[in-house]
């Protein structure tokens, strides 16, 4: 049985909608399926348009959280209560086309455990988010050493890749790199990004900028490095600086050189503060971590019996 994890955050007029065709796509192919939805807190009557659908039909289910615990918490809550042999995570406005399931299912039935959305394109993303998508996954595949570029959260994966991600500690999690830090058989499909089905996208710039943030730090120390070579830098312009101060001083003409001082003072005590910011950055991940908190608290759970009384 194949897992379809779909999270969903105010999502209302798409559940509907995701739900037909995924059910249409499936049944046409006689794959068998669940349709796992998990609900981050969503504000509207997301949960209400889930707990109908649940009730029409046991292949749905729905998992709601009891307040918004973003995206990553979503799809991991979706892996943890999969009972499929396989799941697959896409996202629930329709950009991750479902046409593309029974392609990845048959891959996965020849063997393959991890099979990947590929965006073909990136839809209809502003030059300017375009660009910051660049430079995020440039920075984050040189961190981490897998090509993220056109990487997505459009997956299908085996029940021994699920098994692995399930068993990882961490709380800060990012799908998108874990599962290709985990290894494995893989392939890749590729799709188009199409317009949203209903609604508008949830993420805003600053969210955005926020996630790119902490998922570089989860994934690499790289920017610790980068104070220490900052440091070593500056060691360096301090000798010659020095060198060149003591000999004026030796010459008997010392005493111009006020600007440089100025500057020299303001740049380093910027840089110091921002290392500062660099360094806290990384202590307060290592904080989250240390709480040891849960990734999301489930609030609601319809037809949760209904993926055991199938599984077994
Ligand atoms: N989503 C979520 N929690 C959040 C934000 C988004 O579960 O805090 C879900 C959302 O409902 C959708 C998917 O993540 O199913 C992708 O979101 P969206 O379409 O807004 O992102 P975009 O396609 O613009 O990257
Ligand atoms: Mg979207």
């Amino acid at each position: 049985m194949l897992t379809v994890i779909v999270p969903a955050y105010n999502e209302e007029a798409a559940i509907p909608l995701c739900a037909r065709r995924v059910a249409e796509v499936l049944d046409r192919e006689a794959i068998p399926f669940e349709l796992l939805f998990v609900d981050d807190g969503s504000r509207d009557g997301t949960w209400r348009a889930i707990s109908a659908l649940c009730t029409e039909s046991r292949r749905i289910r729905g998992l709601r959280f009891s307040r918004n615990f973003g995206k990553e918490a979503a799809m991991f809550a979706g892996l943890e209560k999969a009972a499929g042999d396989c799941c697959a995570v896409m996202d629930c406005d329709m950009q991750h086309p479902p046409e593309k399931l029974p392609e990845m299912y048959r891959l996965w039935e020849q063997g393959v455990q991890v099979v990947e959305g590929v965006k073909e394109d990136r839809g209809t993303e502003t030059p300017l988010h375009r660009f910051a998508a660049r430079r995020f996954y440039g920075i984050l595949s040189g961190a981490t050493g897998f090509d993220l570029q056109d990487a997505s959260d459009f997956k299908l994966l085996d029940r021994q890749v699920v098994d692995a991600l399930n068993a990882m500690p961490e709380r800060s999690v990012f799908f998108r790199a874990l599962s290709h830090w985990v290894g494995f058989r893989r392939a890749a499909v590729s799709y188009r990004v199409e317009e949203r089905s209903a609604g508008q996208s949830k993420w805003s710039a600053g969210a955005l900028v926020s996630y790119a943030l902490r998922n570089i730090a989860s994934f690499s120390a790289a920017p610790m490095q980068v104070v220490t070579w900052v440091g070593a830098f500056f060691l360096l312009f301090s000798v010659i600086l020095g060198i060149q101060t003591l000999v004026r001083l030796l010459t008997g003409n010392a005493a111009e050189g006020f600007t440089t001082v100025i500057l020299v003072q303001l740049f380093s005590a910027s840089l110091v503060l921002l290392s500062l910011g660099i360094i806290g950055f990384y202590i307060a991940r290592i904080y989250e971590e240390l709480k040891g908190r849960p990734r999301y608290i489930i609030a609601e759970e319809r037809n949760a019996s209904a993926a055991k009384d199938s599984a077994s």
